[in-house]
Formats: C-alpha cells, structure tokens, sequence
C-alpha cells in the first residue's frame, strides 16, 4: 500500500481540499460563547461611550453594535445546533453569511471609533473604544485562524478607522499609541497566519491518518487471512472481519477489547478449533515467538484446516494470522495420489510400489522371511486395444485388476506398472512351490473370459517369478522378475518362470553385444557378403545377394540372425540399414550390367518416414540403374498399415526397383498378398525343401511356384543344397531362379566379382548354362 504525499501535489496555491475547506470554515462558525461575550462588552463600551462623550451619532452605532452582535449570536447558535459533520456544500454556504456578518460587523465597529475618537478630547471614552476594539480584534484573531483574510479585513475595517482617527489628534502620544496599535495588529495578523498554518497541518495530518486508517481497514478486511493483534497486555488491538467470520465470533468481542483468553475461548466454544489447539495457540500469543502450526476442525464434518502464524510485535504483543488451508490441502492429497496411485485402476503406481516393498524388504532383513515378487504381463491385450478400442481396453484392465485383488491375501500387494504389466509382491511364503501356486492360479484366472461392453474377450497371462533372497533391493528383485518374465513370454506366453542367474547373464551378454554394435557400426566393422542367385535358364548369375556380416575380435563372425533383431530393438537398424543399401549398391556397380543386386530390408527399416528417399539416395549416390535393384521384404512389412504398405511399394515399384516377397512360406504365406501388391519375385523358402522328396511338400512348392508364375511373378528357390532338390524344383519350369550353397554359399565382395567373371565375362552366352551335375560355382 502506498500513501500519496501531499506535499507532493505542487507548490501552486491551491484552494484547499473540500473536506479541509469545510474542517476551517467549522473552526470559525462554532465559537458562539467566545464571540457573544466579545458582542455584548463591545455593545456596553458603545453605550459608555456615548453616555460619556453626550455624542448623539454614537448611539445609533450602540443600536447597530447590538443587533448586528445579536444577529451573528442567533447566527451561530443555530449553526451549532447543527447535528452532522459539516459538509463541503453546507461550507460554502456557511462561509460568506459568517464573513458577510463579520465585515458589516467591522465597518461599525470602525466607524464607531472614528466617531468617539475623531473631534473629540474625552480620554476615558478614547480609552473604552481602543480597549473594546483591539479586545475584540485579539479574540477574533484567536477565533478566525481558519479564514486569515477574515482578520485581515477586519484589521482594515475596523482598526483602520480607529488608527487614523487617533493619528487626527496631532499629540505625540495620540500617533505613538496609533504606530503601537498598528504594529500589534501587524503581530496580531502574524499570529493569526501561524495559528492558521498550525490549524492547517494539524488537519492535513489528521487527515492522513484516517485515510491511512481507512486503507488499512480496507485491506484488513478484504486480505484472505483471518488477522488479530494483540497488544503486550494481551488484550484486543485489532481484529479483522475475517478472522471472527473464520472462527465465527461476535463483533462485541472486538468491541470491548477482549483478552487473548477470551478470544481463544470464543474460538473453542464455537467450535472452530478443539481446546487442545486452543491451549497451544494461547501460549505461542504469550510466548510471541515466530512460529506456525496447522489445525484441523473439531467438527469432522467441515473437516477444516487452519494454519497459524504467529509473530511478535516490536514493543510486545503478537500478530495472529490464520488462512484456511483445507482446499490447498485437499488439492495436495490429491496430488500426492495421483503421482502414487494409478488413476485407472486406483491401485499403487511403479514408484509407490517400489517404495513399499522396499519398506516390507527392509523389514523382512532380519526376520529372515521369504517373499516372491510375480511380474504380470497380459498376452493379446494390445489386439484388444487394436480391434475393440482403448475404453474397452480401459475396462479390461480395471476387470484384471479386480481379479488379482480377489486373489491376494490382505499382507500382499499389487501394483500396475502402466499399459498391460501388472506386479504382485507375495509376502511370507513357506517355498518357491507357493509362489508358483499364485503365479497359476493368476495365469488360470486372467485367460477366464471377461465380458467387456457385450464383448467376451479372452486374453492370456505370463508371469515372471522373482523370490527374495538375503540383501536383495527392491530395484534388483523387479529387474529379475522382469528377466524371467521375458523367459516366459518367449516360452510361448501363457505360462511362468522362475528367475535363475543365467538370465542376467543373457541380459548382460545382451547388453554388451549392444555397445557393441554400436561401436561397429562407428568403426565400420560390418562387411557384405554376397550370395549368387542362378538363373536356372540361362545358367547365368541374375542377381546376388548382401547379407550382412560381423566380424568380431572376439565374438568371431556374428550371423545376421543375431545382429538384426537386435538392431532393431536398439532402432539401430535405421542406420544400419541405410549403410547396408547404400554399400550393395556400390558394389554392384562393379559388376557385369545384366546383374542385380538384393538387398534385404527389415520391417523397422522398410516402414521408417523416408524410405523413399533412402532409396533413391542410394541408387543417385551409387549411379546403380534402379531396374539392377532388389528389395527383399519379408510378409511381416506386409501385416502393418496396408494402404500406406502398399503406397510406398507401387512408389518403389514406379522408380524400376523391383520388390522380392522374402521367405515366402515361414509366415502368414497369405496368398492375398501375392495378389494385392505390387511384388515382382517371390522367394520361396528352404523350409519347403524340407522332405521334397517325398510327394505332398513338392506338390505344395510347385503349387505356390506355378501360381506365382501365372502372377506374373519370378520364382526363386531358397536353401537348394543337392542336385537332387535342383532336378525336382526345375522340372515343370515354373521355378525361374535358384539359390543355395550348390551354387555358392554367400562369399565376400571380392569372390563373388571373380564368380561373376567367371559367370559373365569369359564364356560366350550359349555355353553359360551350368551342367545340372556341376552346379557349383563357388
Ligand atoms: P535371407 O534373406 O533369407 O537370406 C538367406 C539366408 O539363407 C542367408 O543366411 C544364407 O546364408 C542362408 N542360405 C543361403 N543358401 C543356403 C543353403 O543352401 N542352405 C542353408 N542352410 N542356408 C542357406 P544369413 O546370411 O545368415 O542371413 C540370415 C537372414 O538374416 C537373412 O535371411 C535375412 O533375413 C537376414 N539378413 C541378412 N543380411 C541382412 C541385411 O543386410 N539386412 C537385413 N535386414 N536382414 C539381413
Ligand atoms: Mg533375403
Ligand atoms: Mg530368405
């Protein structure tokens, strides 16, 4: 808060505020008796005078003294009657009738001197009418501090005349007396304008203080805190409307000044805090030490928190302040369990879970007990989520999380971890055979069938089992029954693991392997092999095919089967892959102009945002025809967002790349995607050499080959070994092209550019084609 100073306001000379201007013209009106007696002396000196002097014009200034000083009298009485404090309006309207009184007053006065003064040698009455007048001049000047222009013409009018009429006299004395009288009015006209300046500021100040008073009062009563000072006697000095609303106290309290006893006491009585908080709170106003404490209502139902705050005054007493708190409080109870609880299911979170069995585990340290930690992990419900949208996914989760509270015992605890993990801490258990036990029955009771929204969904379980053991952390035994878990899942879901030490083995060896990569890939530590694919026409190599190798110190040559999963999970596969195309292409280059190069594309890599311009950065930066490119992609790329699937396929497929369908057999083997996508080669996999010898196998190859063909498609045998499997998957000529170690396994960069000019270069065309009993041209 900030008060304006009004000194501040200018130098310029101002009338004075309204409510000043009305506070002066007040202190002028209200002297009745002080100016009646002043009226009635000056009307008995008149007619001394004029008794004494036998002048008859002195009577009538008698008569005019008396009425105009009855007049003035009747005049202010009636003013004083007055009940209310004056205002600016009434001011100005009191103002020129008192002023106009004063003057006429003063001009008879005047003239009543000049008259008993002028021609005239009687002492005593000189003496009278100088006594009266300047009696009369002091006590207006005492009066009139509020209007100083009043005495001035006062001074003028009436003492003028009197001055000038003693000065007539031409006697020595006669004009030292005038000069003395003048000089006296001058210091009475000096001591007028410092009563006025003293009255002035004395107002001004006033003034200030109830604006100060009334800002406080303002803010006190409108700040959101309760407030009570209290002085060093302990009693009442100022309490807000606030504070008696919150504790719902009556307003004599404040009015009579009460102690700080009695305030308390009112406090408890109505109510508002129970008598022990009362008994604190009076002895913290005693003590008038900083301090702040919390209270909550007696009455349960309001249910209300109350902070206080206590300070001490300089000079003793206190300041009490109380805020209701209840809603911050509530919001922040609130808070607190939302980020400790699952808004879905209300059950505990990761991190409140954590924290508790942490707490359980500490305390069972020294009691030796055992307890099992089962990480829950639902199978399909992401399928649910896809085909039945996420609210029903939503129900479903709250419908499992009420079947695990049915099944636990009241000591054990269960928390979700977000999506569709779930994990229970099973406390005192005898053996690892009860934790197993639970870890069935949750497995058996979550498959049980849920009826969501007339929807009957079934969903499996895994659970990963962790027990404690001697020292274990909280975080250790989460990470375990996540290790096992994983083994479960990848044990065909629907089942349980125990957590063994080799698993973090794996882990481990998992996590090395994939600093590892990452480093290879930085330090260029991956190589190209290439495997040839015949063109069982023309015996001539049509295409080859990267395949991915790493040669590691120490690991020695990592397959491709290991690095691209794996790769993958680390979204490496991006970069890795991006490497690979932009190398193959390079490399084929190099190579006789009728021959393609392969490349293999990962699901991750094939649906990344820009695949496109990968491609077509890779035939540009190479100058590789894009007819002499090769896309493996395996049905897995096929399975997600068809229409966008098949966009980028027609896109590659309008630049000249041509799309192979990879290990055609080993998925979905979905004839629809034969028919629906723009694929020009199909590679059907070595999996269907499997036992070709026999009839069922080699109908079934030769079906999809024959059906591929009539697609318009090319057929390439994966996997041929023998000439055996040759002869067959060639005779009825629906198969294009073979691939296999018969003819090479996958070679480096350098081999297979010798098996290419061997191949392309030496041979004139006709004599290309490779003995069917000599098939190896590695
Ligand atoms: P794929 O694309 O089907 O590659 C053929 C795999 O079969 C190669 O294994 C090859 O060595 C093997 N193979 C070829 N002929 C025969 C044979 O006569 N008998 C037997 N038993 N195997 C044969 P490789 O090189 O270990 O690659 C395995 C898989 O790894 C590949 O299968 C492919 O899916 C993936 N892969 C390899 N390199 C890359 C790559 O650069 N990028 C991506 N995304 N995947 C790759
Ligand atoms: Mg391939
Ligand atoms: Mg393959």
């Amino acid at each position: 808060m900030q008060l304006v100073d009004p000194k501040k306001r200018g130098s310029r000379r101002e009338e004075p505020e309204p409510a000043l201007y009305a506070a002066l013209v007040d202190s002028m009106c209200q002297n009745f008796w002080p100016m009646f007696i002043g009226s009635v002396s000056t009307a008995v000196a008149a007619v001394l005078t004029a008794l004494k002097t036998g002048n008859v014009l002195l009577w009538p200034c008698a008569a005019l003294i008396i009425g105009i000083g009855t007049l003035r009298a009747f005049q202010m009485r009636k003013y004083e009657r007055r009940t209310q404090v004056l205002t600016f309006e009434q001011a100005k309207h009191w103002e020129p009738r008192y002023a106009i009184g004063a003057m006429v007053y003063a001009s008879v006065l005047g003239v009543w001197c000049f008259l008993t003064i002028f021609g005239n040698d009687d002492a005593i009455a000189h003496m009278i009418c100088v006594a009266a007048t300047v009696g009369y001049t002091a006590g207006g000047a005492a009066r009139n501090y509020g209007r100083p222009k009043l005495i001035q013409y006062h001074i003028l009018l009436a003492c003028g005349p009197m001055s000038l009429a003693l000065a007539t006299h031409a006697d020595f004395f006669y004009i030292s007396l005038a000069a003395l009288l003048a000089l006296f009015f001058m210091g009475l006209k000096g001591i007028n304008l410092s009563l006025h300046a003293i009255f002035v500021k004395a107002l001004t100040s006033s003034f200030r203080e109830a604006a100060l008073a009334g800002q406080f009062d303002t803010a006190l009563n409108n700040m959101p805190h309760g407030l009570c000072m209290f002085r060093a006697d302990g009693r009442l000095a100022v309490m807000n409307h606030r504070f008696s609303e919150m504790m719902n106290l009556s307003e004599d309290l404040i009015q009579r000044s009460a102690s700080a006893n009695d305030i308390v006491a009112a406090c408890i009585a109505s109510n508002s805090i129970s008598a022990a908080s009362g008994k604190m709170i009076l002895s913290e106003i005693v003590n008038t030490q900083a301090r702040d404490m919390i209270t909550t209502d007696p009455d349960v139902a309001r249910g209300r928190s109350l902070s206080w705050t206590f300070q001490a005054m300089e000079g003793g007493g206190a300041v009490v302040l109380v805020e209701d708190i209840t809603e911050r409080r509530n919001a922040e109870a609130r808070i607190s369990h939302l980020a400790r609880y699952d808004e879905l299911t209300a059950l505990p979170n990761r991190v409140n879970f954590r924290d508790e069995i942490g707490r359980l585990l500490a305390v069972q340290q020294g009691a030796e007990q055992l307890s099992a930690l089962l990480f829950v992990d639902l199978d399909q419900f992401k399928q649910v989520n896809d085909t039945l949208g996420h609210p029903c996914g939503d129900q479903l989760l709250c419908a499992v999380s009420e079947r695990l509270r049915e099944m636990l015992r009241p000591e054990d605890f269960v928390a979700r971890f977000g999506g569709d993990e779930f994990v229970v801490f099973q406390q005192n258990v005898h053996s690892p055979d009860d934790a197993a036990g639970l870890a069935r029955r949750i497995v058996d009771r979550l498959s049980e069938r849920y009826k969501i929204d007339n929807h009957l969904v079934e969903i499996g379980a895994s659970v990963g089992i962790a027990m404690t053991s001697r020292g274990v952390s909280a975080d250790t035994l989460l990470k375990n029954a996540d290790m096992a878990l994983y083994r479960a899942k990848a044990d065909g879901r629907g089942t349980f693991c125990f957590f063994r030490d080799e698993m973090a083995q794996v882990v481990e060896s998992r996590r090395i392997l994939e600093l590892d990569l990452r480093k290879a890939l930085a330090n260029e530590e991956f190589e190209l092999f290439f495997q040839p694919l015949v063109n069982l026409k023309s015996g001539r190599i049509s295409t080859c095919e990267a395949l991915l190798r790493w040669n590691h110190p120490v690991r020695g040559t990592v397959s491709p089967t290991d690095i691209i999963p794996v790769a993958e999970d680390m979204g490496l596969i991006v970069d890795l892959g991006r490497w690979i195309l932009r190398k193959a292409c390079m490399e084929c280059m190099k190579w006789p102009e009728g021959v393609s190069v392969a490349v293999n594309f990962s699901p991750q890599q094939f649906h990344q945002r820009d695949v496109l311009s990968e491609v077509r950065y890779a035939i540009e930066v190479s100058g590789l025809p894009a007819n002499r490119l090769e896309i493996e992609i395996t049905e897995s790329s096929l399975l997600r967002n068809t229409q966008l699937t098949h966009d980028v396929l027609s896109q590659l497929h309008s630049l000249g790349v041509r799309i192979s369908l990879d290990d055609f057999g080993t998925g979905y083997s979905s004839l629809s995607y034969l028919h629906n996508f723009p694929l020009q080669k199909v590679k059907i996999d070595r999996s269907f050499l499997e036992g070709i010898d026999s009839d069922r196998p080699l109908t079934l190859l030769r079906g999809v080959a024959r059906l591929s063909a009539d697609l318009g498609m090319s057929v390439v045998v994966e996997g041929i070994e023998t000439n055996e499997q040759l002869e067959l998957i060639s005779a009825d000529g629906a198969v294009t092209e073979a691939q296999g170690y018969l003819f090479s396994p996958p070679v480096p960069a350098v081999r297979v550019r010798q098996l290419l000019n061997a191949s392309h270069g030496r041979r004139p065309p006709d004599s290309q084609l490779i003995p069917v009993s000599s098939r190896s041209i590695a």
